[in-house]
């Protein structure tokens, strides 16, 4: 892998708006935005604003950020139109699915750690 920091890390250009990208949501810590290749009707990239390189890199310190990204899967999956949905009757409709590749055998692109939301019709039918 190439040496990756955050003056050569993509994610972080995208953070800083340096490259442009189809922003979906942002506060002050993280930023989601639609995948340049989606592998499903909605495919959005979860990323916090620190640059951290991977899953295994992260630390104890990064704990409640962890948790605010993942908070915010489901949440934005409503807002995108995948959000699970429980009927009156019990039944479940849409979901998504969720993806941090991690490291070279894990399948991992860009070294800026972010989580794949990816849902519409059985998006797990396709590529990932
Ligand atoms: P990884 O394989 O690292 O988990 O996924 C990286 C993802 O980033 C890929 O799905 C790829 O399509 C996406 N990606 C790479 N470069 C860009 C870019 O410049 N803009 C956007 N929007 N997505 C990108
Ligand atoms: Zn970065």
């Amino acid at each position: 892998m190439n040496e990756v920091s955050v003056d050569n890390c993509i994610f972080c250009k995208i953070a800083s708006k340096q490259i442009p990208s189809s922003v979906v949501y942002e506060d002050e810590e993280f930023l989601a935005f639609k995948d340049i290749h989606p592998a499903a009707p909605v495919h959005v990239l979860i990323i916090p604003k620190l640059h951290i390189d991977t899953l295994s890199t992260t630390q104890v310190e990064h704990i409640p950020l962890l948790g605010k990204m993942l908070e915010l899967v489901p949440k934005l999956a409503h807002e995108l139109g995948c959000g699970l949905v429980r009927h009156s009757d019990g039944s479940l409709t849409g979901g998504y699915k969720t993806l941090i590749n991690t490291g070279p055998d894990g399948g991992q692109e860009v070294y800026h750690l972010h989580i794949h939301l990816i849902g519409g019709p059985k998006p797990w039918h396709g590529q990932r």
